[in-house]
């Protein structure tokens, strides 16, 4: 951006080494030993030798620049091996009532904890780790390979000592953990389980997960929900459906009903006329959303039940207001097919 200032090419190649170097792992502490020598040769990019243009074009180094500093991928500027701790998957299972209420819940994780006995060390005391004969303690394993542009250094960490440069000899191995240096342990979670979650749904309980190692973070405990089903609720999401029904001398003459929700009874009344599979909306009386506030609706879907035995005398009245009633009823529905049937009387 500076073309006057040829002292401006330069630093900005600094600035570009510096990143390279910092923001690899492996090259950070070739470079803190033997400086910018140790990294020139090797499999590292020199940027001592190029023009600008070699820069801006050849390996992105601004979009890496700009990760780093805008949060775009996370830039390794730690030189530590820290391993963040895996993440563990539990499922819990909760009554309808606790979805719909949410619920403060203490919840058994089984986890590892390090070894008291050892302190993660994996040794037994007075005993010491040995030094790795696969990469000589230095945790790396190099591999030189020749390429179109030269020769060129694949730097790996050790598959055998995992980096760390020691390993255990047989027989030194703690005995209480058997080397691993962490023992199984059941910790006891407190969650916080928000109203109105459904089945399948994750709650995060941050930080429970396995411990990091090496001072890394631990993971995240991830509970998966399994809803037990209500004995009249259904759930479509936040809508709750109720199938309720009703007598046919209801669904004739109407009535009030009392009406079972989330929250409480409500009144509501059934028109006279009422047809099975009419459905009736109570809003805002469904499951309270967990992502949101609000509720949903509940539907109550309405069926009307004929007895298949009636009581003689009950008989005796309807089979009565059937002989008065049945022109009615067809004149009232049909009318050209009442008439003909007046005219076959
Ligand atoms: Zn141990
Ligand atoms: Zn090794």
């Amino acid at each position: 951006m500076n073309p006057d200032d040829p002292s401006a090419e330069e630093k900005f190649k600094q600035v570009a080494e510096a990143f390279e170097v910092l923001s690899d792992n492996e090259k950070r502490p070739l470079y803190d030993r033997y400086g910018h020598e140790g990294l020139s040769g090797a499999s590292f990019r020199d940027f001592s030798g190029m023009g600008l243009d070699d820069l801006f074009g050849g390996f992105g180094i601004f979009e890496n620049i700009f990760n780093a500093f805008g949060g775009g991928t996370q830039a390794r500027t730690s030189r530590s091996r820290a391993r963040r701790g895996q993440d563990v998957r539990l499922n819990i299972d909760l009554s309808f009532d606790e979805a719909m209420k949410g619920i403060k819940k203490s919840i058994k994780v089984p986890n590892w904890a390090q070894c008291p006995v050892c302190h993660g060390n994996r040794i037994k005391k007075g005993e010491s780790l040995i030094k790795c004969s696969t990469c000589g303690g230095v945790g790396e394993v190099r591999q030189v390979q020749r390429t179109a542009f030269g020769q060129m250094i694949n730097i790996t960490t050790c598959p055998k000592c995992r980096g760390e440069g020691e390993k255990l000899k047989k027989g030194t191995e703690c005995e209480t953990c058997n080397g691993v240096g962490k023992v199984k342990q059941t910790r006891t979670v407190e969650a916080h389980v928000p109203a109105g979650v459904d089945t399948g749904m994750r709650v995060v309980v941050q930080g429970e997960g396995r411990p990091g190692e090496l001072g890394g973070p631990s993971g995240d405990l991830y509970l998966v929900v399994n809803i037990s089903p209500h004995p009249f609720f259904q759930r479509n999401g936040a809508e709750i459906l109720l199938e309720y029904p009703i007598s046919f001398l209801d669904a004739v003459l109407g009535t009030k009903l009392t009406i079972p929700t989330i929250n409480g009874d409500e009144k509501v009344t059934i028109k006279p006329g009422t047809e099975s599979g009419k459905i009736i909306t109570l809003r805002k009386k469904g499951a309270p959303n967990p992502n949101r506030s609000g509720r949903g609706d509940m539907h109550i879907g309405i069926t009307v039940k004929f007895p298949s035995k009636l009581e003689k005398s009950v008989k005796q009245t309807l089979q009565k207001l059937q002989e008065e009633d049945e022109a009615k009823y067809v004149f009232r529905n049909n009318p050209g097919l009442a008439k003909y049937l007046g005219s076959q009387k």
